[in-house]
């Protein structure tokens, strides 16, 4: 029940955002409407042609700089040692939506940080010196000396002193189970023409803001810390398919299809351009998190084979190439993708991909010599770390300061 009243909030959201697109909007009144009009009929002066609306003028951009940390520069120093990788899942900006008792809530409280516990986190991953640089900038593809492309770590300079943070955010699709359980809506450029979220208050109240989703909490963040990243990164968005792409319904669905639906689908490709080429604008890059979230370590070659494609044509297609994969549930495809290099691993990376990232206890990485590939780890600030793991991200920040822990669920914690 709860998921088909989700079904028919998100549709009655897509329709009403349909109406605003369609209806009429500063059409001119014709010439023989004007209230100087001594002509004007009784019945045009009842209903008057509706007041031109005026066009929102955007502001102008704030420039932004994005430079290459592979390049030496005075004053900075190289780092050859390992890069730090944090990914998060879309933050919950209502905790008592998200831990209300319900079936999605252990879920929640094992996957995702709440917005208190995330800004803390920036912070003291800020105080301790780390600084953020693209993953993207970290590897580089090359020739070997056998003449075969390869895959090389790149030395990153670095202001002295400073580490380096790779941050990626998995699903930042803001599925319709997200929506009812206290995160973010969508993506939206707000009127001071920077990235905000969109989204319903718990009283159902509309709320524009850049304090409620990691997205804009960390360009807000850098804007006020501009030395957290020298290099102008953000995070890589790791996005799947199946629900669109940032809160915009740019899906296809093979069972149920009409042209109602692909017309309403083009209009949100459309919608969801203009926060695609913001984002970009402004250090943020984008991977693959697969389609359908799938297993890449069960399903069969074809099935993935399938997928890649539909990702490519409704995914790739909006946010441009990458070479980053982000694999579903951590799961390695062939088994163990670093020992081995299976078919379904040649398969996607003949694709494009060069960069698999998964989920581990360490920021661990392997550049595979039989394929220009690299593999890496990534660590994962959730509920399930601050509750289990709390040595394991001392280096970062200590759990004890960060977990709200009366307003996540009572369940069991390792430390007190
Ligand atoms: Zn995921």
């Amino acid at each position: 029940m709860r998921q088909f009243t989700s079904l028919l909030l998100t549709l009655l959201l897509i329709f009403s955002l349909a109406a605003c697109a369609a209806a009429p909007s500063g059409d001119p009144p014709s010439s023989s409407g004007t209230a100087e009009d001594p002509a004007v009929s009784s019945e045009d002066a009842e209903n008057p042609a509706p007041e031109p609306e005026e066009e929102p003028v955007p502001p102008e951009p704030e420039p932004y700089e994005i430079s290459d940390p592979t390049e030496e520069k005075e004053g900075y120093v190289p780092w050859n040692g390992v890069v730090e990788h944090l990914f998060f899942h879309p933050v919950i900006a209502y905790p008592e939506l998200a831990f209300d008792g319900d079936a999605q809530a252990n879920g929640l409280d094992d996957f995702m940080v709440t917005v208190d516990e995330y800004n803390k986190i920036l912070q003291s991953c800020y105080d301790k010196g780390y600084v953020l640089v693209d993953i993207a900038d970290v590897w580089s593809e090359t020739t070997g000396e056998d003449g075969q492309p390869k895959m090389i770590r790149n030395t990153l300079y670095l202001p002295e002193g400073k580490k380096p943070l790779i941050l990626s955010y998995d699903d930042t699709n803001y599925y319709p189970y997200m929506l009812e359980n206290g995160l973010a809506y969508k993506l939206i450029i707000g009127e001071d023409g920077k990235i905000a979220s969109w989204g319903l208050d718990p009283k159902g109240e509309e709320v524009v803001s850049r304090d409620l989703d990691a997205i804009p909490i960390l360009d807000k963040f850098v804007e006020e810390h501009p030395d957290f990243s020298p290099f102008g990164a953000k995070g890589c968005l790791s996005l799947t398919g199946y629900e669109g792409i940032l809160g915009y319904r740019t899906q296809t669905d093979t069972k149920n299809w009409d042209d109602a639906r692909e017309a309403n689908r083009q209009k949100e490709r459309e919608a969801v351009k203009p926060i695609v080429e913001e984002l970009k604008r402004t250090g943020w890059t984008f991977g693959s998190h697969t389609w359908g979230h799938i297993r890449l370590g069960t399903l069969s070659l074809d099935t993935i084979k399938a997928d890649t494609r539909r990702w490519y044509d409704e995914v790739g297609s909006l946010v441009g190439e990458t070479t980053i994969l982000f694999y579903p549930h951590g799961e390695r495809p062939d088994g163990n993708d670093w020992k081995n290099t299976g078919p379904v691993f040649q398969y996607l990376q003949s694709t494009g991909f060069r960069v698999f990232a998964s989920v581990g206890v360490e920021s661990f990485s392997f550049i595979k010599k039989d394929i220009c590939a690299v593999i890496c780890d990534r660590l994962h600030p959730d509920g399930t770390t601050l509750r289990h793991s709390r040595d394991r991200y001392l280096q970062f920040y200590d759990a004890k300061d960060i977990m709200d822990v009366d307003v996540r669920p009572q369940r069991e914690i390792d430390w007190s």
